[in-house]
């Protein structure tokens, strides 16, 4: 056996294999260089999935004969002018594209710059010398056969349609993030992308559809010189995957997993676990302080300081949403409901200061409903629940109260189906989720008292065991005096089971199995080392989902009032703790509509 130097032929089919892994890959590669080479028109065009064809042109600064030679050496590249990985601003910097296409394909390139053009052709890794050819502007690549010459990758390639898929979806990536750029791409002479230079939200329209254009907060954050810009959805806009979710560092598409956790971090208080929003991120950082050379492809970056860059990302989001107070989106009313429109925004920019919703309504003061609902009728949430009956002449249809038609949710008409809250508003009505609402502001006064640290615990009458598993009974002892702090008071009743004490007070009515059980596999979920104070925000969810007031109880025309005027006060009230809607309003001049009087 003896040790030698590869050929450079065999040397770039091994880049290649990491490179080029499949068409998508080599689209990918070739529209960066154009983008990198200053076009502004850029188009594709692919046969049978990329497999035997695959074209790209644009109308960049082009090559000359001297620099197409380089252009297709290994490691030749014009985009580390100071030799060093430290100041990368370009999509491309390997210089390990075109000679690991030209060494699995059939490549040929034409190039214009200062006035003359030229081509230059590799076939399986042996170049051709350049010949004078004829073109306008820019530069256009072709890549037939590829993988000719190695057919063991051939092999690997999916069908054409799901290529083709692939290769659009790379495009309309790197489109969302070049909106200037006009893109097309065609496949099989069919027309798959065709998008005209813009600005950035009319791009990702195109490509992430109108729901998302008229649901998106626009993002603008900044910290320690790093920028966070883009659109993100509504909570209420939430969709199965987190395929909706792109990202991008330095106009390059990237996935990471601290960017999905900050993410996920930032929706927690709005989303369940298994709904994600839809957004496009850019963020913009000093080369310096992130490394783009972690991964062949250049699809992972690395940062100097993840911590920061996690914090400006769950900032910056956090910070939209709070600012579309309890906007609700439009899809929620548009799809299920025709022309109900979604709530307006009642809320000032600054969480902690609400605007007043009630400075259009004569002689009402605001401060004359600061009360909590819970601290005026604690009875009611206490006591009352969760199927108290009262006398049936308060639940059906009542006049509504004068004084309260001019207040953002109206004045309390009637509750139906035991669970839907009918208001009439100066120019509409309005229908309150109860439960959903409930839940919501439950989950709101429980963090402040928390932050106040006043959480008031209510002892049972009849001390509740819940039965588990002894792993799940160790693991909530293990955490018995930080429930404590919460209002919640445990202790160990056998192996396999738990005696419930106190419960916290502004939870009312609380089911307890559920909410224990519940509690421990959050904990388990947390991990060892994490307390439940930095887990604050989810164990109140947890806590509210089990302790609010369910569907299916009545409410005196008063509780249904004090409950409007609660949500009126409180922030992120229009959706609930899983992000849908916890009241929708119809307009008048829509009812009118719906009967065709408009
Ligand atoms: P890299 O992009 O990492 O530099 P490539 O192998 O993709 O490596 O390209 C090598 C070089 O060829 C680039 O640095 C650039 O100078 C030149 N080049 C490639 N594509 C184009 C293009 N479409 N227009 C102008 N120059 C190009
Ligand atoms: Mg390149």
């Amino acid at each position: 056996m003896t040790i030698r130097h590869l050929p450079e032929r065999l040397i770039n089919q091994i880049a290649a294999g990491e490179v080029i892994e499949r068409p998508f890959a080599a689209v990918k590669e070739l529209v960066e260089n154009s983008i990198d080479a200053g076009a502004s028109d850029i188009e594709v065009f692919i046969r049978d999935g990329g497999k035997s064809l695959i074209q790209i042109s644009d109308d960049g600064i082009g090559m000359t004969a001297d620099e197409l030679e380089i252009a297709i050496e290994r490691h030749a590249t014009s985009k580390l002018p100071s030799d060093d990985l430290v100041h990368i601003s370009s999509l491309g910097f390997r210089g390990e594209a075109l000679p690991s296409m030209g060494a699995v394909s059939r490549m040929s390139i034409i190039s214009k710059k200062n006035d003359e053009a030229h081509s230059i052709t590799v076939e399986g890794g042996k170049k051709q010398k350049t010949a004078p050819a004829a073109r306008n502007k820019g530069t256009k690549v072709e890549i037939r056969d590829l993988f000719y010459a190695t057919p063991a990758r051939l092999k690997f390639l999916k069908s054409d349609r799901a290529e083709t898929s692939a290769i659009r979806d790379v495009i309309e990536r790197l489109a969302m993030a070049y909106p200037d750029i006009k893109f097309k791409f065609t496949a099989n002479d069919k027309d798959i992308i065709n998008l005209p230079a813009t600005t950035s939200l009319p791009r990702l329209q195109k490509i992430m559809g109108k729901d998302f254009a008229d649901n998106a907060l626009e993002i603008n954050a900044e910290r320690d010189g790093v920028t966070l810009k883009g659109f993100a959805s509504l909570p209420t806009l939430n969709r199965g995957t987190n395929k909706h979710q792109y990202f991008f560092v330095n106009g390059r598409p990237v996935k990471d997993k601290l960017v999905i956790g900050a993410i996920r971090g930032a929706y927690k208080d709005f989303l369940e676990n298994n709904r994600h929003p839809m957004l496009c991120l850019f963020i913009n950082i000093d080369p310096k302080n992130v490394d783009m050379n972690v991964h062949p492809a250049k699809a992972e970056v690395r940062f100097q300081d993840p911590s920061s860059i996690r914090g400006l990302i769950v900032g910056g989001l956090k910070h939209a949403i709070t600012e579309a107070g309890h906007r609700a989106s439009t899809t929620v009313a548009n799809q299920a409901l025709g022309s109900f429109t979604a709530p307006n925004n009642l809320w000032d920019n600054d969480y902690s200061q609400p605007k007043n919703p009630y400075r259009n309504v004569k002689g009402i003061e605001a401060s004359q409903y600061t009360g909590s609902f819970y601290s005026a009728h604690k009875d009611i949430s206490n006591t009352m629940l969760p199927d108290i009956d009262i006398e049936p002449s308060t639940r059906s249809y009542l006049k509504p109260e004068e004084e309260y038609i001019e207040f953002p949710l109206g004045a309390a008409c009637a509750q139906l189906h035991k669970n839907y809250i009918i208001s009439q508003t100066t120019d509409g009505l309005i229908v309150v989720d109860q439960h959903a609402a409930h839940e919501r502001l439950v989950y709101e006064e429980m963090k402040k008292a928390l932050k106040a640290g006043n959480i008031i615990s209510q002892p049972l009458l009849l001390p509740d065991v819940v039965e588990m598993d002894e792993k799940s009974v160790e693991r909530l002892l293990s955490r018995k005096h930080e429930l404590e702090e919460l209002g919640l008071y445990i202790d160990q009743f056998g192996k396999e089971a738990v005696i419930v004490q106190e419960t916290p007070a502004l939870l009312g009515q609380v089911d307890i199995q559920k909410l224990v059980k519940n509690l421990a596999d959050d904990i388990l979920n947390f991990g060892k080392t994490v307390t439940l104070k930095e887990k604050l925000e989810d164990v109140c969810g947890t806590m509210a989902c089990h302790g609010s007031v369910r569907s299916g109880r009545h409410l005196k025309i008063e509780e249904m009032n004090h409950l409007l005027r609660e949500m009126e006060r409180t922030p992120h009230s229009g959706q609930c703790n899983h992000g849908r809607p916890t009241y929708i309003e119809l307009k008048l001049k829509d009812i009118e509509k719906l009967f065709g009087r408009r």
